[in-house]
């Protein structure tokens, strides 16, 4: 373990205490003896500093080629490759997650570096032919400013780089609000790009809670918010960036379900829903919540699911022999608490888990068993409402189109899955499941990043991550029109018959 220490904001290019002083513990969640170090509780007047840097900074860098700030980029990406481990080691000590998740979030980073590194020597616009002769005209991408950015704990590194890399790539400058459980993974993240030669005050970052949040999406001079976190909490960045009349984008909270129909392998729902209702301990916003399955099976799969989830080994992340981590802190784990209990009044039946674990050393986290439901029923609140923990609800249906009926029947729409052998099956899971990702075969989770991410409802406003498409939330689209004929040549009107 390494000692605790201070960290500051970064504005400007220097390492800068909070105006107010002001500061927040960062603990491990499996262990809270464990302080990892303190970060600032910033204020407006941070705020403030950091815009300023990233609007001075943003002259320069919109300026600069985007090939030349993919190099940047580029050079960053091979300094994360290097230091992975340790980072993995960071994450698994603020987040909880297991050492071989808290590498894929990493890697999920990494693999983002080198795709928008990429994109500075594409940022493809379009060419189209005018109705008028000699006249050309193309449309291209213009950078919007400076962009505030706020994101959640549960993917510290990847859901930092969604936002932040699209967002330089195109020539913006940043200031980032990380997640008060996790900051020091967008710490490491950025000091990558300080390393690579990332100009003073193209990414900024102010710690700190609603405090910070708040005044950033204020600011007159942040021209873009990009959000993920809760549906709650996304609804009051709603109110702030409609008053300021600011481009927004949201990645909410998810209830996603997996659908099995009667013809499925069950050894490969087995696999796949342990991994998609427990990896992470259930605190992705693609978990598998629900899992929609042909009475046929149900009785079956919940007693094979909770034998395997029985044996599931929870403990700290750092240990490579734990197969899933804590909670990620007090209030998730009594949201847990409660929601099991809500189930039970409801009348659902608990196959497994339904407590906290507490023997020992686990008794210094916040732990708490995979838990798994049947005869859920599609109204009850377990079965509508995101939960963001181990706890998997079974809810027995008699066909097709009654389980596409209930996957739908719920505020959110971020991912889907449906197991089936019925080719037929599938396609028409695919055409009528209303989420923004549906998957065949396989749970769940597991996006990768050259794909759009996001989802309907609840979910979102419409953006997506990921892909190309992210560039979107980014730039504003700029039509050239190059009249080369020498006279006045008015569309509509002179070549119409
Ligand atoms: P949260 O909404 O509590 O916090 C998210 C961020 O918003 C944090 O940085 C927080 O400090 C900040 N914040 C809180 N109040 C604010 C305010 N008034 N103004 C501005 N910022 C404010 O969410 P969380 O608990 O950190 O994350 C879990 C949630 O995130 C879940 O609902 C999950 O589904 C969702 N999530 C969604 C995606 C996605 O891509 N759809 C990905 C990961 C997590």
């Amino acid at each position: 373990m390494s000692e605790p220490k201070i960290y500051q904001n970064l504005i400007d290019g220097q390492w800068v205490a909070p105006a107010n002083g002001r500061t927040t513990e960062n603990r491990n969640p499996a262990d809270t003896r464990d302080l990892i170090g303190s970060f600032p509780d910033s204020d407006e007047h941070d705020v403030r500093a950091a815009v300023d840097a990233a609007q001075r900074a943003y002259a320069g860098w919109r300026l600069l080629p985007a090939p030349k700030r993919g190099e940047i980029l580029f050079k960053a990406a091979q300094l994360l490759v290097e230091r992975k481990e340790q980072f993995a080691r960071d994450m698994t000590r603020e987040m909880g997650k297991v050492l071989k998740e808290t590498r894929g979030d990493i890697q999920e980073a990494i693999d983002m570096m080198f795709f928008m590194a990429g994109e500075g020597r594409r940022l493809h616009g379009q060419t189209t032919p005018s109705e008028l002769p000699n006249k050309f005209q193309m449309s291209v991408r213009q950078p919007l400013g400076v962009c505030g950015l706020i994101t959640p704990w549960n993917f510290p590194m990847a859901i930092p780089s969604w936002k932040i890399l699209p967002a330089l790539i195109i020539g913006n400058t940043v200031v980032i609000k990380p997640a008060p459980d996790t900051p020091l993974s967008t710490y490491n993240f950025v000091q990558c790009l300080v390393d690579a030669g990332l100009p003073a005050g193209v990414v900024n970052i102010v710690a700190g809670g609603a405090g910070v949040g708040e005044p950033l999406i204020q600011h007159p001079d942040v021209k873009v918010i990009s959000f993920t976190g809760s549906t709650r909490t996304g609804a009051r960045v709603t109110e702030l960036a409609g008053a300021g009349m600011k481009r927004l984008s949201l990645e909410m909270g998810g209830k996603n379900p997996m659908i099995v129909l009667a013809d499925a392998d069950l050894d490969l729902v087995v696999e796949g829903a342990l991994w998609g209702a427990f990896g992470t301990s259930g605190q992705r916003c693609t978990a598998t919540s629900r899992l929609i399955a042909h009475r046929a099976v149900a009785g079956e799969l919940a007693e094979r699911l909770a034998e395997r989830a029985e044996q599931l080994v929870v403990g700290n992340g750092l240990d490579e022999k734990n197969d899933m981590g804590p909670q990620i802190n007090q209030m998730q784990l009594d949201k847990i608490i409660d929601y099991v209990q809500v189930g039970r009044n409801e009348g659902a039946r608990l196959v497994c888990g339904g407590s906290r674990l507490s023997a020992g050393d686990l008794g210094h986290g916040y732990f708490h068993q995979p838990t798994i439901f049947i005869d859920v029923r599609r109204g009850m609140r377990i079965a509508q409402e995101e939960i963001f923990g181990p706890v998997l609800s079974i809810i027995p249906i008699e066909s097709l189109d009654e389980a596409i009926e209930v996957a739908n029947d719920v505020p959110y729409g971020l991912s889907s899955a449906i197991y089936t052998r019925d080719v037929n099956a599938a396609f028409r899971a695919m055409r009528d499941l209303y989420t923004g990702i549906v998957y065949v075969n396989a749970p769940t989770i597991g996006a990768e990043i050259h794909l759009p991410f996001g989802g309907t409802k609840g979910t979102g406003n419409g953006h997506r991550e990921g892909g190309t498409q992210v560039l979107d939330v980014f730039s504003e689209w700029k039509s050239l029109y190059i009249d080369y004929s020498g006279g006045l040549q008015r569309a509509q009107i002179d070549n119409a018959e």
